[in-house]
């Protein structure tokens, strides 16, 4: 038997592999490969998408964080307040443009920042918040924007797992001052390739990271500032709004196979993922909490199911981060979930075979720890 992989994206490749492909030999028959027709329209499409103003294209999700903090002047000197329980990347883009992260921990039930930390790590230096709407489900934005606001502090959204997760029936992304979106293969909607979007309100925000990303420079050869390159290519452009219009529906299959997993797992694992009365969830991945993670994990791949772990080490434990100074213990939720957490498959086109499959192997897993105690 072939084992169930996390994720198929073969899967979503082959129901639409005619316009796919129809799309990209567009782009190549055009030969225009940046800045061109479609990465101007997906801008618009998901920018309208968003509820936002402004679109900008690049070139995957870490630039997008690092072109938001730079378009709202973040830099050396600055703290932003963050969450340690995200990918790296969040905690990269901050330290690449000279601030420091200052990490906050998470809520239990939504596993996103916990709002009643921010007054403990604001400073004189604060200049921002960046809260991560993680695993599909958005951070509570109320909170978040009402204490920017007082404290004089842009928000930048990583919105990175939740394209299509609303907060409060808004589209997440469109609520702080820049919304951030990678667009890394795996996500909810994803490329062929790199790539990244960022979406705001502010028409000088979104003049400021059109000119990061191509060089600091909005005429060709007049570099105004020192940019980088960080455009989106045409060709993940043209199959991103290929699948634009599909993303909602593929949500809404996530949403039914985690309402079944649901169903099927409570009382079984320690804790299945809770959804928000506010959030719209799009289960970017569906994370379930299990006492001897490691050993169900084997026992899971052993009858078949892969699974994943997002993520084994919180940032703020990792080598990379050892010069923030954080021990062990100063973030209590975020440490004792990495031990527990598990990612089981979940993708649009999974069968319900597939899922009664993964079912009882977890049921299997979990009870094989209980007779063993
Ligand atoms: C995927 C991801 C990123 C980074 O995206 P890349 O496109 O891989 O650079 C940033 N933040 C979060 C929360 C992510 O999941």
């Amino acid at each position: 038997m072939t084992p169930i992989p996390l994720l198929d994206l073969r899967a979503q490749y082959q129901s639409h592999r005619t316009e796919i492909l129809e799309a990209i030999e567009r782009v190549l028959d055009g030969m225009t490969l940046f800045l061109g027709p479609e990465q101007a329209a997906f801008e618009r499409e998901f920018a309208a998408y968003c509820g936002a103003a402004h679109g900008v294209g690049v070139s995957n999700g870490t630039d997008a964080l690092n072109l938001a903090l730079r378009a709202c002047g973040v830099g050396p000197g600055d703290e932003v307040i963050t969450v340690s329980n995200t990918f790296i990347a969040t905690v990269e883009a901050i330290t690449l443009v000279g601030a420091r992260p200052v990490f906050v921990d998470v809520d239990p039930e939504t596993y996103t920042m916990d709002c009643s930390q921010l007054e403990r790590a604001l400073t004189a230096h604060t200049r921002a918040i960046m809260p991560v709407h993680l695993f599909g489900h958005a951070a509570d934005m109320d909170p978040i924007m009402a204490f920017a606001r007082e404290h004089s502090l842009v928000v930048i959204e990583d919105a990175s797992q939740a394209q299509g997760a609303t907060y409060k029936g808004k589209p997440v992304g469109g609520i702080g001052d820049i919304g951030c979106f990678s667009l890394y293969y795996s996500k909810n909607l994803g490329a062929y390739g790199e790539a990244g979007v960022n979406v705001t309100n502010n028409a000088d925000y979104a003049t400021a990271m059109r000119t990061f990303r191509d060089h600091g420079s909005r005429v060709r050869y007049q570099h105004e500032i020192i940019g980088t390159n960080a455009r989106l290519d045409e060709i993940q452009a043209a199959v991103l709004r290929v699948k634009l219009p599909y993303l909602d529906g593929w949500n809404e299959r996530r949403r039914q196979h985690a309402a079944t997993y649901t169903e099927a797992l409570r009382g079984v694992v320690e804790a299945t993922p809770s959804a928000q009365p506010w959030a719209g969830h799009v289960y970017y991945v569906y994370v379930v909490r299990v006492a001897e993670r490691d050993r169900v994990r084997h026992e899971l791949e052993a009858l078949g199911v892969l699974t994943g772990v997002h993520y084994p080490i919180p940032c703020h434990l990792q080598p990379a981060c050892a010069a923030l100074g954080y021990a062990r213990g100063s973030l209590p939720v975020t440490e004792a979930y990495a031990e527990q957490i598990l990612s089981i498959p979940l993708y649009p086109e999974l069968t319900p075979e597939q899922i009664d499959t993964v079912i009882g192997a977890i049921k299997q897993a979990c009870a094989a720890g209980v007779t063993q105690r």
